[in-house]
């Protein structure tokens, strides 16, 4: 079945600049999806109309069936986004972040604390649980991010870049943990500059340029043509 189907999708801000120019996308349930594209090419407003931040101009977007005009809190409930800017408080300390998070989605306390519990060991990030959020290297700031995108247990899980600026080591190391939630049947969707991490990890790949998807294939045949 379908995690995201996108179709006709067109967003012109308020200065009349066309940032989405007529979008199809379909991502199936289960896969790993890479959205790649140039600077301004439009993925943080396709992010950002997903995770109700941008309203659309025009077009429709479902997430496991849950249209976003129709069912927005259906919509809610089975995804999780990770944006680029680190939108939490800064002077909340990390378990409560996590916590708090849950609560908008209606999850028991009890419950929720487990999970923030089991999210951030699985991040790395336990040690770190009773620090107020300023005192995290940018990093660990991105990880408490995916940290509390998972605490409702969504389906589809959406990164915005989830690792640029970060090292190495540390890439790697989100790497595998992405993987292992995608084995877990997570679909996960990101957007990234680095065609390594692209290649890495996902199955299917889109490109976007100037407010279209120029090219949507799988990472084996794109290879093939390089
Ligand atoms: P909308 O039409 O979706 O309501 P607006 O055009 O009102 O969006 O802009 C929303 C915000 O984004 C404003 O605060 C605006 O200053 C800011 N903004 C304007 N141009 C850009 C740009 N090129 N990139 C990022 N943000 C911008
Ligand atoms: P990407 O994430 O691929 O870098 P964006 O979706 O952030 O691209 O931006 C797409 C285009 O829309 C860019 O040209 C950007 O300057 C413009 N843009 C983004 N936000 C706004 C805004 N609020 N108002 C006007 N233009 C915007």
């Amino acid at each position: 079945s379908s995690a995201l189907s996108i179709r006709q999708l067109t967003k012109t801000y308020g200065n009349g600049f066309q940032a989405l120019k007529g979008i199809d996308l379909e991502v199936s349930e289960g896969d790993f999806f890479a959205l790649l594209g140039p600077n301004g090419a439009g993925k943080s407003t396709t992010i950002g109309i997903l995770s109700t931040l941008v309203n659309k101009s025009g077009g429709t977007v479902e997430v496991f069936g849950h249209d976003l005009d129709r069912d927005p809190s259906g919509l809610k409930r089975c995804l999780g986004v990770v944006p680029q800017e680190f939108n939490f408080s800064q002077f909340e300390k990390v378990f409560d972040i996590v916590v708090t998070q849950a609560g908008y989605y209606g999850i028991p306390l009890k419950v929720a604390k487990e999970r923030a519990e089991q999210y951030l060991n699985q991040l790395g990030l336990w040690d770190k649980h009773d620090v107020p959020a300023r005192m995290l290297s940018g990093g660990m700031k991105r990880r408490l991010m995916i940290a509390r995108a998972l605490v409702h247990e969504p389906r589809l899980l959406i990164l915005d870049e989830p690792t640029a600026g970060v090292d190495i080591e540390l890439r790697r190391s989100m790497w595998s943990f992405l993987s292992e939630l995608n084995q877990k049947g997570i679909t996960i969707i990101l957007t990234t500059h680095y065609l390594e991490e692209a290649e890495q990890l996902c199955r299917h790949i889109g490109i976007i340029d100037h407010g279209s998807i120029v090219e949507n294939t799988s990472m084996k045949a794109l290879l093939k043509t390089l």
